[in-house]
């Protein structure tokens, strides 16, 4: 299996050779140069396999160049029961209405994230250590993708992580979380600023090649195809869980923002996995529910953007979207590039001529959320099955029941555990979540963290003196 750029302009390469680059050379991202396919025997051959192995079958698909015993050993080493905190890993618990949940928050930082995190924390230490060499990853955080890289990857071998996080920004659990891990090699760098200006300072860092070669600067954000790539497992996972039979079809619904995890979603049906429909949500940033229903992508701004009560969706500028455009306009790289260059120039693009094709040929509808949606949904799901559910989830469920059909299990995907967004779950029920038993007394660990001033100076320094070499 090889990797090719979006925009056409990056020589193939190997699975490894893109685990540890961000954008193509020529500004796109890497997909496979084909997609593998999944018979029906095949996936049949697949039922009750447990997590880790069932991980091995699909990303063996996508890690051809990492031989089969050791990735066996890397996916069984990420999906332990330890780590998540569940004998299935993702379980499936039925609600009412047709609708189930796909529990993908049972990870250590209680959200999605994990799921691929846990997977790329092993695998980014097998490659460097083949490759004998070491990596600094640099990133800004407003929550949950720091953490989950963090947790990923404390203690490994080979890499250092330096985490920016905005002062006084994020949720007392969700410090709490990140700054109480000791492990010697995860560097918490809170900054007098907020999320935007800490984010410029890893861009500027980033953008400094000669300080980004000499310090292995690397990165581990939402375009990685590994994560994609670990995240397509849970879609057969899901289905496997939700069938007895072969060809039977279940559809997905998927609070979405950075359309990383639905993606992963289309990748799980062009492989040839029975999805009926993937019904994207959003909350009020809905620049993605707007591009399915009127073919018009148009980003937003950071002005523009709402915060919301379901945060980690308030993005405004999908960066996995190309991906899916990629596919949608035949594979056309020369198309793609000329459609981001719409966007660079005019703010957006137009594909109104493919709509019918969203979801006769491609499964997908789009629905939106707001805050009062948000606050009825977890209340009368509450109410009806005694399930809580997190403010990003119930995006996801409110959009579900729009799109519900009889005999076709729907499958919403939970992104996060109610505990993390406590404040929100107060305001519908009147009282806060509670966090799982083992994280009881998280807030009260001792933490480490450094705190600067939001200047590139002082934290260049800072990853200078402390940076793996
Ligand atoms: C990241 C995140 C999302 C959005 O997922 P994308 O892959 O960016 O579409 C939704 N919910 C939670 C809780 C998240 O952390």
């Amino acid at each position: 299996m090889k990797y090719i750029s979006t925009r056409g302009g990056m020589a193939a390469l190997t699975f490894s050779d893109i685990l540890l680059e961000g954008l193509a050379p020529d500004g796109g991202l890497a997909v496979p140069e084909s997609l593998p396919q999944v018979s029906e025997q095949t996936l049949e051959s697949w039922r009750g396999l447990p997590y880790a192995d069932l991980a091995f079958e699909v990303l063996s698909l996508f890690a051809t160049d990492i031989p089969a015993d050791d990735l066996r050993r890397l996916t069984r080493a990420a999906y332990t029961q330890q780590i998540f905190n569940s004998e299935d890993i993702v379980p499936l618990r039925p609600l009412n209405g047709g609708l189930s949940l796909l529990g993908l928050s049972e990870g250590p930082t209680l959200a999605f994230k994990d799921m691929a995190m846990q997977f790329l924390g092993q695998v980014f230490e097998y490659v460097l250590a083949k490759r004998g060499t070491t990596l600094n990853i640099v990133g800004a955080t407003s929550g949950d993708t720091g953490s989950a890289a963090e947790y990923a990857l404390r203690g490994k071998q080979g890499v250092a992580v330096f985490m920016l996080s905005p002062q006084g920004r994020m949720s007392a659990f969700q410090r709490a979380q990140m700054y109480s891990l000791q492990d010697e090699n995860i560097h918490n760098i809170a900054v007098r600023g907020v999320f935007d200006e800490a984010q410029d300072i890893v861009k500027a860092l980033a953008g400094d090649l000669a300080f980004k070669s000499k310090y292995r600067l690397g990165a581990v954000n939402s375009i990685n195809w590994a994560r994609i790539a670990a995240q397509v497992v849970y879609y057969f996972h899901g289905w496997l869980r939700a069938t007895s039979k072969p060809g039977q079809q279940v559809s997905f619904a998927v609070p979405s923002g950075n359309f990383g995890n639905i993606l992963s979603g289309h990748i799980a049906r062009s492989m040839g996995l029975p999805i009926r429909r993937l019904v994207l949500a959003t909350n009020e940033n809905n620049v993605l529910e707007e591009f399915f229903r009127s073919g018009v992508y148009r980003p937003r701004p950071a002005e523009q953007t709402y915060a919301t009560s379901s945060p980690s969706m308030d993005i405004s500028r999908a960066s996995n979207f190309e991906r899916f455009v990629f596919d949608l306009v035949g594979r056309d790289a020369g198309r793609v590039k000329e459609l981001w260059a719409a966007v660079a120039r005019d703010g957006s693009f137009d594909l109104s001529d493919l709509k019918p094709e969203f979801e006769s040929r491609y499964g997908f509808v789009s629905g939106a959320s707001s805050h009062d949606d948000r606050l009825a949904t977890i209340r009368s799901v509450y109410e009806e099955t005694g399930v809580l559910i997190d403010p990003h989830t119930a995006d996801g469920v409110k959009v579900a029941r729009e799109f519900v059909e009889s005999g076709v299990p729907m499958l919403v995907l939970e992104t996060a555990l109610p505990a993390k967004f406590s404040e929100t779950i107060e305001e519908a029920l009147g009282r806060p979540a509670t966090p799982p038993g083992n994280l009881a007394d998280l807030e009260s660990l001792p933490q480490r963290v450094q705190t600067m001033d939001c200047d590139q100076a002082s934290v260049r320094r800072y990853i200078e003196a402390n940076a793996k070499v």
